[in-house]
């Protein structure tokens, strides 16, 4: 194969999807291609598609449509379509886009490069779906898009029945890594400079359950605050039915396990939850954000919620507001229902009107954001250390300020000195000045800041001179931020627990 030949991976959806094309990408890479330039054309257009989201087809026919035109004026350019959608609609993608060179499923992503290589000797579109897993993802090569952050996958699959949720039908059940693999590869990632791990799996909580150890989460957790230059630990996404004591114990004890919590809630009503055929109920889901407050009272707790789901009255959506209040969550990614094909509920009786689930979502997002920013404002004055991100704060340039996460991974923007050295992976120290509902500012300058492997990783990824050793508290010249890359965090969760 030519050395020259390019790709560009464009993803969809969740973290899952995010983490599965950094594979492809090093699927890619290691069969030879290189990543196109922003503003070339590739060679190979690799789409990671996602299932979850209203009018997921209607977007990727689009986009495969827009493509045509592009492919005929490139004579050797294919197209790939890989991801949850693909799984679903299998050969129809090629029916409807006869432009498409190959399709291929969630559980063979290692056979992009073949398919590829297949279509091209053969002329002829490839579709190929497995059922099951061939090979866990993690062990195919990856191309990891964050010098200082990482995900690392502990499970894929789930083996709950939610009924709003098309992952056990595309992704098939619960597949649990061996702790030892996942040691390995958190051990190899800061090895190459991450200072930032995110576990990643539908339902962390569970995991350890195909190898009899009902404890392997919190096991996890444990042995990853033993691992030399981890600072910091995130998982996602936990569910609340197989939430346990002593995940929240390691969590509390672990030092390097960042006070933070994603927990999907879905809806406050046990009726509702019974229907969506998550089996827990609110006093649960209360009782475990009570229990994680009282063991790390400066956690940030954030959740998911769907409003409108089919049978949902306004009883029900004043319980989700109840929990909402009680629980004070630091942010809620909230999301109005919507059908989507090849779930049970996208058949239920009671499908609410579009103006019904508009109006409680308003008010939804109303009552959250006024929390949110509540939450956000008790923190004015208080000292909080920022992992430097890139890709974080699209205003940063033109307001000398750099962004990042605080422990708790709410986002920080920051002002700098003319001269500050601070790069991606490095650690800053600011006290925050003020507070909006959805992010923090610190404007009276860094106070002390901490120079990093995860810095010196990003600096060698992008031709940057290591920095000169700095005096504590000196900042020299602020290097320009290379491309966005995704921060592993926070959860936008759309379909996850
Ligand atoms: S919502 Fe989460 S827990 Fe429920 S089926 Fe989907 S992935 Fe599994």
């Amino acid at each position: 194969m030519s050395q020259s030949r390019t790709y560009r991976v464009r993803t969809y959806g969740c973290q899952m999807n995010v983490h599965d094309s950094e594979r492809l990408s090093g699927l890619l890479e290691d069969a030879g291609y290189e990543r196109a330039a922003e503003d070339a054309t590739p060679d190979v257009v690799v789409f990671n598609t996602c299932a979850v989201r209203e009018n997921a087809d209607n977007r990727l026919y689009g986009n495969l449509g827009h493509l045509r035109p592009v492919k005929d004026a490139h004579p050797g350019m294919q197209i790939a379509v890989g991801g949850c959608l693909a799984q679903k609609d299998r050969g129809e993608i090629v029916r409807r886009a006869p432009w498409v060179d190959v399709v291929f499923g969630t559980h063979n992503i290692g056979s992009l490069p073949v398919l590829l290589e297949r279509a091209r000797v053969q002329r002829e579109a490839q579709v190929e779906i497995q059922e099951a897993l061939e090979t866990f993802p993690s062990t195919l090569p990856t191309r990891r898009e964050s010098a200082y952050a990482a995900w690392v996958s502990i499970s894929v699959g789930c083996n709950n029945t939610c009924t709003f949720c098309i992952v056990p039908a595309l992704r098939g059940k619960e597949k649990d890594r061996r702790p030892g693999d996942v040691l390995a590869e958190v051990r190899a990632v800061v090895a190459e400079g991450a200072v930032e791990v995110t576990l990643l799996g539908q339902n962390v909580n569970a995991y350890g359950s195909e190898f009899g150890d009902r404890q392997a989460f919190s096991k996890l957790l444990r042995a990853c605050g033993e691992i030399e230059g981890l600072e910091r630990v995130r998982f996602t996404s936990p569910h609340p039915r197989d939430f346990t004591d002593d995940v929240i114990a390691a969590m509390a004890e672990t030092p390097n396990v960042m006070p933070q919590l994603h927990m999907p809630l879905q809806s406050g009503s046990s009726r509702l939850l019974r229907a969506m055929r998550r089996s827990y109920r609110q006093e649960r889901f209360l009782g475990i954000v009570e229990k994680v407050r009282a063991a790390m009272p400066e956690a940030a707790i954030t959740t998911d919620i769907i409003v409108g789901f089919p049978g949902e009255t306004e009883e029900d959506f004043q319980e989700t507001l109840k929990v909402v209040r009680e629980a004070r969550f630091a942010q809620a990614y909230t999301f109005q229902y919507s059908k989507r094909p090849g779930t049970p509920a996208a058949t239920m009786d009671g499908q609410l009107p579009k103006e019904v689930v508009q109006e409680r979502y308003q008010r939804l997002v109303d009552l959250q954001d006024a929390i949110s920013w509540e939450e956000n404002q008790a923190l004015v004055g208080r000292e909080v250390e920022v992992l430097v991100a890139e890709g974080e704060g699209r205003k940063d340039g033109e307001r000398r300020r750099l962004s990042g996460r605080a422990a708790d991974n709410r986002l920080v923007h920051f002002a700098v000195d003319e001269d500050a050295a601070l790069r991606p992976g490095d650690m800053a120290t600011v006290e925050v000045t003020y507070a909006a509902p959805h992010h923090l500012v610190a404007d009276s300058g860094v106070r002390r800041s901490r120079r990093t492997r995860a810095g010196d990783a990003w600096a060698a990824r992008n031709g940057r001179p290591p920095a000169e050793p700095a005096p504590s508290g000196v900042l020299l010249g602020m290097p320009g931020v290379g491309a966005p890359a995704p921060a592993p965090a926070p959860v936008g969760g759309c379909c996850e627990s």
